[in-house]
């Protein structure tokens, strides 16, 4: 009997993990909007930087078990990172291990509510006294900086259970690029059909066989395993939207359930460390809020972060007038001039993620209806069309763990439907 088919929409850690599981038992094809594979890993070297830059994932958080065994299947080596967190106050650089003054309440608080909510409800509720008003800020400051959320969306619940988790958080030196590597590697030997610069228009499901079109051509598969962002399903734009036939309104409505942030990363490079040696992590209350060091690797550069609806703003700039942003923000939480800056700068590239052609923004996040919206997006149509990729984790939200669980779980569910055909 001939082998079963599957198409795999988008080639990123999500798809090329799916495909590694798939290809020794079925055939394969991977066809990928972009001209490379990997989505949001993106490891590039530029002029003026010594070291590779991590455009997109960087760090392992947690015991992300999945990529960790995958990396020792890879041979691949991470460290902790180690060093200490800075927090800029009023020009001068002081030691904190605090995130937020009054943390402790804060979690106690967000352990206790029953009903989920987001978290600006959860903030007028439980902290609406005028002397709260630095907490809620710096909440929301965190919560728009770290998960790239937008307040008004994300569900306290998940925060609470992201943030009360010890996360100890790991660097691969050279990238999770090298990760994408072996899994392409790995697709290759077994026969995946590699395609790049085909960006899926239409999927139509009506027929034995399910039919892919890109502007070029039309492929035909049993079945077909949509791996997107996010903001990829939710798009309605006419020139650029993924369309089914019959539709799948209430799919794409549960897509949009599920909360979808921005993101900017700033790289600096500099002829030498103008930061404490021993930092990992510098915080602070200017325009870029996050900067981070590559510790416990030794580099000369630094990265800047900026998150949620600030950073959605901050990428409708020039990218000259984001250089001066940042710079000006680095100055201030270094407490120098920035002419002192300027004069050990070497180079400075931006990430943004929001204007990339095929990806929208940078990570998703929970909001309170996201539990459901993820069922029927992880709930197989005619046992024909299956959704994956980091939104779609019930367990991770957001990062590479959670794009390589939501590919195995889904191809757990299609394995066992092919073997039952
Ligand atoms: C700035 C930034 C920093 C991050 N930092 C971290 C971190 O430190 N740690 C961490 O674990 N995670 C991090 N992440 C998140 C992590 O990168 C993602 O969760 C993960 O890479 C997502 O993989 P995926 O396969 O689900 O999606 P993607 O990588 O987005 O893959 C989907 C693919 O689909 C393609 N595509 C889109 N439309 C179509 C179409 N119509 N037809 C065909 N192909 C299409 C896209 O081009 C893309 O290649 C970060 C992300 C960003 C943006």
């Amino acid at each position: 009997m001939d082998k079963q088919s599957v198409i795999i929409v988008g080639g990123g850690i999500s798809g090329l993990y799916a495909a590694s599981l798939l290809g020794e038992l079925y055939e394969v094809t991977i066809l990928e909007a972009s001209d490379r594979f990997g989505g949001r890993i993106l490891d590039l070297k530029r002029e003026g930087f010594s070291s590779i830059l991590k455009y997109g994932a960087e760090f392992i958080h947690g015991e992300a078990d999945l990529t960790f065994s995958l990396l020792k299947e890879a041979g691949i080596s991470y460290r902790e990172v180690n060093g200490t967190t800075y927090r800029a106050r009023k020009g001068e650089l002081l030691r904190s291990e605090m995130m937020i003054e009054g943390w402790d309440g804060l979690l106690e608080a967000m352990s206790q509510i029953e009903r989920d909510m987001t978290l600006v409800e959860f903030l007028n509720t439980h902290f609406k006294h005028p002397e709260c008003k630095e907490l809620r800020a710096e909440t929301i400051r965190y919560a728009e900086g770290y998960d790239t959320a937008d307040p008004d969306r994300i569900s306290v619940k998940a925060l609470y259970k992201e943030w009360s988790e010890e996360d100890r958080t790991y660097q691969i030196s050279p990238g999770y690029g090298v990760l994408a590597a072996y899994l392409i590697e790995r697709c290759v030997k077994l026969g995946v059909q590699l395609h790049a610069d085909c960006c899926v228009r239409n999927i139509n499901w009506d027929g034995e066989l399910c039919e892919v079109r890109t502007a070029m051509q039309t492929y035909s598969a049993h079945k077909v395993l949509v791996t997107v962002p996010l903001a990829r399903l939710t798009d309605t734009d006419e020139n650029t939207k993924l369309s089914f036939f019959p539709p799948l309104n209430d799919y794409k409505k549960a897509a949009g359930d599920i909360g979808f942030g921005a993101a900017i990363k700033i790289f600096a490079s500099f002829s030498t460390p103008i930061w404490p040696k021993d930092a990992a992590f510098l915080f602070s209350d200017q325009a870029i809020q996050t900067w981070w060091t590559q510790l416990p690797y030794t580099s000369n550069i630094l990265t800047g972060w900026a998150g949620g609806n600030y950073a959605k703003e901050l990428s409708k700039l020039p990218e000259q007038e984001l250089k001066q942003v940042a710079l000006r923000s680095l100055a201030g939480t270094l407490g120098m001039s920035e002419a002192r800056v300027k004069s050990h700068l070497q180079a400075m590239a931006i990430a943004n993620w929001e204007q990339h052609k095929w990806i929208y923004g940078a990570y998703s996040y929970p909001t309170p209806r996201t539990t459901s919206a993820r069922r029927l997006l992880n709930t197989p149509v005619a046992d024909k069309i299956y959704f994956a990729g980091e939104a779609l984790s019930n367990e991770f939200s957001g990062t590479v763990e959670a794009a390589l669980l939501s590919a195995k779980a889904m191809v757990t569910q299609m394995i066992t439907s092919l073997r039952s055909a």
